[in-house]
């Protein structure tokens, strides 16, 4: 039974049946087709100034800026513009650059462009203690959405926490001139969110998580949203978008109403993040999150529904139990894993437990789940069903697609999680002792899927 009755698309706050009071900071979303004249109305109805810096880059800004500054200085706001170069790179450089650019006299910043441009405008608003106003201009991920900022910092990938975007306005004639793997990112983007909530669910009944059913049905209609129209992304139809950019809004909103991304985000980010690293390492330019974590997401319901076929009556705990490392085996085996990295995974599992004990009762509890994760989890569709439904979005669903090799897909099986606390299929798959075959099989069917697939 739904009980949130308010107005999705604004700032609300309600006392939930499970227990916890949701809420969500963005003040307004406006999503639609030629909603970019709306900005000046939105701010008003906000309460914010009219003094506006608008960030964005050159490419954006041929496109989209003469007609954006036009309407936007005909609906009564005062603008300042910071143009960056293409490429652009959200470190130091560019936050020094917008922050010069804000000036005290600017009552709120828009972020007219992508990822790295929203993350730096963010970044700034937050620190000068200022509004700010996403303009996307492609649909890649949720992050828009978020008050994480992704920043370059000495070289480094860095999340830094910020403040929420106070409202957030997206205009399908801009996102359909995109380039369509940009839009096909944001479907991958929601697809992950399938084996988010399945590792969420799992988490819940084996080691008691909040769990909640509000908060589970608005990702759900998120994820269905964007396969509703997810045939039209590829050819940029605007009511396809809408409804993809409508999902990734919800899918932010649903984080926030959990208060954190555990309903977003499970084992398929941890592959990835481990497809990163490896790929830093080797010097292979990067792939986009969305299409990351879209591949990863295949692979993982590959991986649940092995785990799900498992006959708890005849599973030989007192075997897996027996086989589980040692310390000693387990740091070899991270060091094997992380190479210089290690320290990391050493620091995320300071709290490691190497006690067979306490592994026989994990294991016991996963067996007892199953009956009840087989009957939850079935609406997780087949993994081929689902990288079909990513190619026709023209989104990659194999990892090869991403340049990531065999040996980097069977070492993110085996080593991924290691970074990570968070309890996933990953940590399931490790406690029943399959993470070696199972990394073996999910190479083979990832490879016997793209011989199928791709032409
Ligand atoms: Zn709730
Ligand atoms: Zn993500």
């Amino acid at each position: 039974m739904a009980i949130f009755n308010g107005d999705i698309h604004k700032a609300h706050s309600f006392e939930c049946t499970c227990g916890k009071t949701h809420s969500s900071p963005i003040g307004e979303a406006l999503i639609g087709e030629g909603t970019l004249k709306g900005l000046p109305e939105m701010l008003k109805r906000l309460g914010i100034g009219k003094r506006i810096l608008v960030v964005t880059d050159d490419v954006v800004f041929d496109i989209v800026g003469k007609k954006a500054a036009s309407l936007w200085e005909a609906g009564g706001l005062a603008l300042t513009w910071y143009v960056f170069k293409c490429p652009m790179l959200p470190d130091e450089t560019a936050l020094g650059q917008v922050l010069l650019a804000a000036g005290s006299e600017v009552d709120a910043l828009v972020a007219l462009g992508g990822g790295s441009v929203t993350d730096v405008t963010r970044f700034v608003a937050s620190r000068i203690g200022k509004p700010h106003i996403p303009v996307p201009t492609a649909m890649t991920h949720d992050g828009f959405f978020t008050d994480m900022a992704l920043l370059l910092v000495g070289g480094m990938k860095t999340t830094i926490v910020c403040e929420p975007p106070a409202a957030f306005l997206a205009d399908m004639d801009i996102i359909k001139y995109a380039p369509a793997r940009m839009n096909a990112a944001g479907l991958g983007e929601m697809t992950a969110k399938l084996t988010a909530i399945a590792d969420w669910y799992a988490a819940h009944l084996i080691r008691g998580e909040h769990y909640c059913g509000e908060t589970e049905r608005l990702m759900r209609e998120a994820i269905d949203q964007a396969f509703a129209a997810s045939d039209g992304i590829a050819k940029g139809d605007p009511s396809s978008l809408l409804s993809l950019t409508d999902a990734l809004y919800k899918s932010a909103v649903d984080m926030n109403w959990y208060g954190s991304a555990r309903t977003g985000a499970g084992a398929e980010h941890h592959l990835t993040h481990y497809w990163v690293m490896r790929h830093a390492a080797r010097g292979v330019r990067p792939n986009m999150h969305g299409a990351e974590v879209g591949v990863a997401t295949v692979l993982v319901i590959d991986m649940w529904k092995r785990i799900l076929s498992i006959d708890e009556h005849s599973f030989d705990v007192e075997k897996v139990v027996s086989a589980m490392p040692s310390k000693d085996e387990w740091v070899t085996m991270v060091e094997k894993g992380y190479g210089p990295a290690a320290p990391e995974a050493f620091k995320a599992q300071k709290n490691k437990s190497f006690d067979k004990g306490a592994r026989r009762e994990e294991v016991k509890r996963i067996l007892a789940a199953l009956p009840a994760l087989r009957e939850k989890l079935s609406f997780l569709p087949d993994y081929k069903a689902l990288a079909m439904r990513l190619k026709q979005a023209g989104a990659p669903f194999v990892p090869s697609q991403l340049h990531v090799s065999r040996e980097e897909l069977i070492d993110s099986v085996l080593y991924a999680k290691e970074v990570r606390s968070k309890y996933t299929s990953l940590w399931i798959a490790d406690a029943l002792g399959l993470l070696p075959e199972l990394s073996i099989a999910l190479a083979d069917d990832a490879q016997a899927l793209e011989s199928q697939l791709t032409v």
